[in-house]
This record gives C-alpha cells, sequence and structure tokens, in this order.
C-alpha cells in the first residue's frame, strides 16, 4: 500500500491531486474549478483511485467535471475515463490512435493491480498545437510541444494568470524519466519550452508538487542519457548491455531505476533513425531488475 492521495490548493480553484509515492502507475491530476464545470488534467490508473479521486472533487467543489484534458495516452492517466463518461475527453490527436490501438504488455512484466471497471475513452475533442478552454472566467492553455517527448502526444497545461503549470509526464519528480514512448532529444526541447513561461508552480505528471526547479534533473538526466546511448553506439553495445555497463550513482536517488534500459531502447533507436522493439524493452527492464516484476502499487 501507498500512503493516501491529497488534494492541495496552489491558486483559488486550481488544486494538484497527488498520490504517493509516485511509482509506476501512481500519477497525479490537476483540477481547475470554473463557473461552467470543473476541468481535470487527466485521471487514474484503476476504478478504486478514480472513485476515491471523484470522491475527493465533491468535497473541495459543487460543480461537475466537464472536461479531461489528457496529457499523454499511458494508461495511469487515461483509464479512468470511463468513470467520467459525459466529460469531453480533450487531448492531441495521436492520443485517440494510441488509444485505439494499446500496446499489450507481457502479464509479467508489472506486479498485477486491480483494474477494477475502468477503462479509457477515446477523446472527443482532439487537437495538433494547442487549444485554448475557458472554464468561466479563467483561461486554461493547453499545449502540445511541438514533436514527440515524453510521448509522441504529450499535452502541458498552462495557467497564464495563476502561473500554474501541469506537465504530465514531461517531469517525473523523485521517479526516473521514461522515454520508451517518445524521444530524449524532443523532451529536452519540451522543457525548454516549458521553462520559457516562467511558472511558479510545477505540477508533475509523478511526484511532489514544485517550481520551475523540477525541470533540471529531468533536463541532466536526458542529457546524460543521450550521452550514454551515443557511447553505446560507438562501441556496439546494445540497450541491456549498456544499461549494465552505466554507473547511475549520480541518479540514486531516484526511483524506478530500470527505466534506464527502456530509456536506452529509445535513445539508441532514435540515434539510428528507427524505431525501438518496444516488447524487447520491456521485456529487457525485467531482466534488468533481476527477473522480477517491476514495482507497481496502483
Ligand atoms: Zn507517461
Amino acid at each position: 500500500m501507498t500512503a493516501a492521495p491529497s488534494m492541495q490548493e496552489l491558486a483559488p480553484g486550481v488544486w494538484a491531486y497527488i498520490q504517493p509515492d509516485g511509482g509506476w502507475m501512481i500519477n497525479n491530476m490537476g483540477l481547475i474549478i470554473g463557473t461552467d464545470g470543473a476541468t481535470s488534467v487527466d485521471v487514474t490508473s484503476t476504478e478504486r483511485r478514480t472513485r476515491e479521486y471523484l470522491s475527493t472533487i465533491e468535497r473541495v467543489s459543487e460543480v461537475p467535471v466537464r472536461r479531461v484534458v489528457l496529457t499523454h495516452s499511458h494508461p495511469d492517466h487515461c483509464n479512468g475515463t470511463s468513470l467520467l463518461p459525459d466529460a469531453e475527453i480533450i487531448a492531441h490527436r495521436t492520443v485517440a490512435d494510441d488509444l485505439q490501438r494499446p500496446h499489450a504488455l507481457a502479464p509479467h512484466i508489472f506486479q498485477p493491480f486491480e483494474q477494477g471497471l475502468a477503462e479509457p475513452r477515446i477523446p472527443t475533442l482532439v487537437f495538433d498545437d494547442a487549444v485554448t478552454i475557458d472554464p468561466g472566467g479563467r483561461r486554461v492553455e493547453v499545449r502540445h510541444p511541438g514533436g514527440a517527448a515524453h510521448t509522441r502526444g504529450d499535452a502541458y497545461v498552462w495557467l497564464p494568470e495563476e502561473r500554474v503549470l501541469f506537465t504530465g509526464d514531461l517531469v517525473f519528480h523523485g521517479g526516473t524519466p521514461f522515454a520508451l514512448s517518445g524521444s530524449p532529444a524532443g523532451w529536452l526541447r519540451a522543457l525548454e519550452q516549458m521553462a520559457a513561461l516562467e511558472p511558479q508552480t510545477v505540477v508533475p505528471g509523478h511526484g511532489p508538487v514544485g517550481g520551475p526547479e523540477l525541470f533540471e534533473p529531468v533536463t541532466d538526466y536526458l542529457h546524460f542519457l543521450i550521452d550514454a546511448a551515443t557511447e553505446a553506439r560507438e562501441v556496439g553495445l546494445g540497450p541491456l548491455e549498456a544499461a549494465r555497463a552505466l554507473d547511475l550513482t549520480r541518479f540514486g536517488d531516484l526511483k524506478e531505476q530500470e527505466r534506464i534500459v527502456g530509456n536506452l531502447h529509445r535513445a539508441l533507436a532514435e540515434l539510428d533513425e528507427v524505431e525501438p522493439d518496444v516488447a524487447r524493452a520491456w521485456q529487457d527492464m525485467y531482466e534488468y531488475n533481476g527477473m522480477r516484476p517491476l514495482d507497481c502499487h496502483a
């Protein structure tokens, strides 16, 4: 079990719902209250967690959740949307494609968890570059960074008046960044874009709320990853061998260290301008983890 989630008010009517410990499948949500209803940034991985989130919303707001902005297509962020059957689901165009063709993971990769009756709904409103929402009395900008970053369909949510930024998984706080379905180089560009907004408050996709200092360790890790992949390519090491040879002491405080393997799969493929073997990448992460399922407390 993990500690209880908390609903934290960042500005009047702007909330972050933080789920400890921020590990695999345990993500954060944003809640933006407007006069015409509430907008949720993402939902959770399971029926139980999404129901707990929705009942917490009722304690801080009387308006219904009318919209969900999906920051990307990963299941922890999208599964609970079936519990909001009437809400508009807003996402980048590729999220709709990805949710219709999900990548089926081999069952031994993760510790099993109870998803319950929660499954992703296909977005009802898609955008390519950006969309601005006006949920009654406040401006909410939803922007795609212009290319693949954490995934190919990321969106971050920016409230210019409150200077609050919901990054989705473009920022991990306390966990290892995970780039298997994105682009390490593109992710660095996305971080620059978000830093240029000069946010006061940064809500990461996983881990506690912070400020713009949260960009630094992600940037640092991605540079390290690209350098490691470049070196591995020069000496002809594959992703798993390269990961085993790497010294991660500098990132010793980050959880989910096994992500280095998936990250190297993507970074090496990016250098070769090909797509990685995603099923192989997950299997290699499992092997790097000592042939044990990856920790999952969802
Ligand atoms: Zn993700």
